[in-house]
């Protein structure tokens, strides 16, 4: 047992988590949450169901899966729904992935892959990017393991088009390919809509984002029916119910609402376009951006003395200082009041005002 315990800590590298920070008055653009609450819906929809806490929730989260399926021209068997896309990741790692065969990331995307493989053990390339962030795609051609993306890419906001995505699963037919869509919502085109076309293809996505249910964790993956069913089979093996009881009916209620996410994802699109537009006037470098954050730097100051600086004032952003993105802030989109705040302070900062 103690053999077991201290090989795993040797293996693993665990995932460090944004600063979640309570404190009264903080402006939080540091873990790209939504900054509105979830559709009234979901309140209502959870109130309802406090009276059935005391049976377990369904092992199959049918409603939700045919729902989702719905809405994404699927059918509810080629649904898999997970606690949080984290969850979903790391069963659809332990699913497609193996030991012996390596994987593919882009050099900069989300810091949770890695974490993933080395837990699994699996072995992993890490493809660089170019030089301006975006993904080039003949570098996950002929992958021998896998391949695995986000689509908008974390942190870069960066989105690859559909053409490219669909290029990537016909250069890998022996092996799966997962495109995180956590962002998707804010812009571009789901690889959704590929999936009735590539056996290999899984889509992983999350209420997290455009949803406003980061607090509930609720995450799903696409993909034809042989993904999901090994995808069930792994989280059949660790606990049968899928999420509880108020996750599920709290998510049936957000994906019915369609004029709550709409308004609200639209809204975001808009400040974060606004946002751009006015740090670009501060002299900042912005990375064009089709997700609910912004990546950017400036020429004349550092990104951690800008965080420091900015975290002094009550407001939390990330900051990165390794290889390639050493310099740069990213600024999740809040309100319009919130990011007019932070562009007045940011503007003090450097000594511009918008
Ligand atoms: N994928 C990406 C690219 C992310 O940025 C995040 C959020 N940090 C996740 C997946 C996980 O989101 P959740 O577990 O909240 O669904």
């Amino acid at each position: 047992m103690r053999k077991f315990w201290s090989s795993m800590v040797n293996r693993t590298d665990p995932y460090v988590p944004g600063e979640q920070l309570n404190q009264p008055g903080l402006i939080k653009l540091n873990t790209n949450e939504n900054p509105y609450p979830p559709s009234p819906k979901v309140a209502e929809a959870i109130k309802d169901e406090m009276g059935n806490l005391m049976r377990y929730p369904s092992p199959t989260a049918d409603l939700l899966r045919e729902e989702i399926g719905k809405l994404n021209d699927l059918t509810a068997d080629q649904v898999f729904i997970g606690n949080g896309s984290d969850e979903v990741l790391a069963f659809s790692f332990m699913a497609f992935f193996e030991p012996g065969k390596t994987i593919r990331f882009p050099d900069v995307t989300y810091s949770f892959y890695p974490v993933y493989a080395k837990l699994f053990d699996i072995p992993y390339e890490e493809t660089p990017l170019n030089k301006d962030f975006t993904i080039s795609p003949e570098g996950f051609y002929g992958s021998e393991g896998g391949v695995i993306f986000a689509n908008p890419n974390a942190p870069t906001g960066i989105y690859l088009e559909l053409q490219h995505v669909e290029k990537i699963l016909q250069e890998n037919p022996d092996v799966v390919a997962i495109v995180d869509e956590a962002y998707i919502d804010f812009g571009g085109e789901s690889a959704a809509s590929l999936i009735n076309e590539y056996a290999n293809l899984l889509v992983v996505q999350t209420t997290s984002k455009s949803r406003s249910l980061a607090g509930l964790r609720v995450g799903y993956a696409l993909g034809q029916a042989h993904l999901i069913e090994a995808l069930v089979r792994i989280k059949d093996s660790f606990n049968s119910y899928t999420i509880d009881r108020l996750a599920l009916c709290g998510a049936l209620a957000s994906f019915r609402d369609h004029a709550d996410f709409t308004s609200k994802t639209m809204q975001i699109v808009r400040t974060r376009e606004m946002t751009a537009q006015k740090l670009t006037d501060l002299g900042f470098q912005v990375i064009p951006s089709q997700a609910n954050f912004l990546f950017a730097s400036h020429p004349d100051y550092e990104a951690k003395q800008l965080y420091l600086q900015l975290k002094q004032r009550n407001v939390l952003v990330r900051y990165f200082d390794k290889r390639q993105v050493d310099g740069y802030l990213r600024i999740s989109i809040g309100t319009d009041e919130e990011m007019e705040e932070f562009l007045g302070i940011v503007g003090s900062i450097v000594g511009k005002s918008v």
